[in-house]
């Protein structure tokens, strides 16, 4: 596509600064993938969009992208829907991330280069451990249940890392406010800190277990999977950490410490990029509480995922927001306007909108402001150049944003151009993953 790159700037969760992303050439991102117990949510689908958005940014940019995702295809919260619902563990893991790639697929989301199951690396896991164990990162802790056999769960020792805090930010007692809603065991007995993070679970009767060699068998904790999966993939120092804010502490602080001990360096990763939560009727969206819209459920129904798409996009992926059906009849209506003008013969030169778009989603990912400047060429398009658009203001919300640059945007060149509206559908196509027309 013509026109000068953009370099991508970001917001850091662990500086908590926009900072410039400055991969080498191949650019290396990790994002922590599902527990692959129910359908993806919309807030899934605002993270995993963003980082597509993010990963097409980087490629456009001339980067190649290694992006890898892990697979929590063995996790408590699966085991216990399984039992609840009379499946086997790994059926559902298996139709639960079918059906999770489906939804990416429909939401033009570019697949990972790796998707990697934690059942696959159990073995490097328990690896990683008993080298934690070894070098004194780590310690055992016996399991008082009678049924224990004398297996021993294996924590990791958060005294040995000077560095932890230094990717949340946070207190201890702000990390002790949530540890336990968020898989931690800060009660459990013998624990030499609260926050310690288990790394092996020793085996239970009736629970799925693997030889760990030294460990005995058992199987991971949560947080070690990603730093394992991490390493193993990316090598330390990747460029960037993604998730959704629920996974700044622990999870990835955690895996960052935990990586630390295992090589000595710092950081993990360059920088930690997180979405904020999507809520729906004032609560944060989350199986526990069970108010989720799905993506399979809105496909379903007949809503064109692209659409889908689009609303997502029109919010800033810093900001948290609400989901109501309202967003996504305005994302229809845009939509159908972008669908129509670029359907058109010929259209305004659209070069100063594609630099826009790049300008704005280089900023931060700045989508609300690409999608404005994208609407200005379809208004022109259509209307002659009168401004209005469908969209509620709500797209506008971010004040900090600097508005300046959106002036570029007014197509500056009225004259009839037959390749503008194949070069505008190209561009929304390759920087915003937005299909408008059957062939782009
Ligand atoms: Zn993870």
């Amino acid at each position: 596509m013509p026109g000068e790159a953009v370099p991508l700037r970001v917001y850091d969760t662990s500086s908590s600064e926009v900072v410039p992303s400055e991969p080498g050439p191949t650019a290396k991102l990790y994002v922590c993938g599902i527990t692959p117990y129910d359908a993806t949510h919309l807030g899934h689908a605002a993270t995993y969009v963003t980082f597509d958005v993010l990963q097409r940014v980087w490629r456009d940019n001339g980067h190649t992208v290694h992006y890898v995702q892990n697979v929590t295809d063995v996790d408590d919260p699966l085991l216990e829907r399984a039992e609840r619902d009379g499946v086997d563990w790994r059926d559902l893991a298996v139709r639960e991330t079918e059906l999770f790639r489906e939804d990416m697929t429909a939401l033009a989301v570019l697949p990972p280069d790796e998707y990697v199951s934690v059942v696959d690396s159990v073995a490097e896991i328990a690896t990683d451990v008993a080298r934690l164990l070894e070098s004194g990162h780590a310690y055992r802790l016996a399991v008082d249940e009678p049924t224990a056999d004398g297996g021993a769960d294996v924590y990791f020792d958060l005294s040995t890392e000077d560095r932890f805090g230094e990717v949340s930010g946070w207190s201890r007692a702000e990390m002790l406010a949530v540890y336990a809603d968020r898989g931690g065991d800060p009660d459990r007995p013998g624990k030499r800190d609260p926050l310690d993070p288990l790394l092996w679970r020793a085996a239970r009767p009736g629970e799925p277990s693997w030889d760990g060699g030294v460990l005995g068998p058992g199987r991971p904790g949560w947080h070690v999977e990603c730093t394992t999966i991490a390493l193993r993939s990316l090598g330390m120092t990747f460029d960037v950490q993604g998730g959704g804010t629920d996974l700044v502490f622990p999870h990835h602080e955690m895996s960052a410490v935990q990586a630390e001990g295992l090589t000595g360096e710092w950081p993990f990763a360059r920088a930690y990029v997180h979405q904020a939560m999507v809520g729906l009727d004032g609560e944060k969206m989350s199986k526990s509480r069970g108010n989720l819209v799905l993506v399979s459920r809105l496909r379903a129904d007949g809503r064109d995922p692209m659409a889908l798409r689009l609303a997502l996009l029109a919010r800033s992926y810093r900001t948290e927001w609400a989901w109501t059906d309202d967003l996504l009849a305005d994302a229809q209506a845009r939509l159908d306007r972008w669908r129509d003008a670029v359907s058109r013969p010929t259209g305004p030169n659209a070069t100063a909108t594609v630099a826009a778009v790049r300008e704005r989603l280089a900023d931060d990912l700045d989508t609300p402001g690409a999608l404005a400047a994208v609407d200005r060429w379809v208004a022109e398009q259509l209307d002659g150049g009168a401004t209005g658009t469908p969209q509620r203001d709500a797209t506008r919300d971010d004040t900090t944003r600097d508005d300046t640059a959106l002036d570029a945007t007014t197509p500056d060149d009225t004259t009839s151009d037959d390749k503008a509206p194949a070069l505008l559908a190209a561009a929304v196509d390759a920087l915003l993953g937005v299909r408008l027309t059957p062939a782009s």
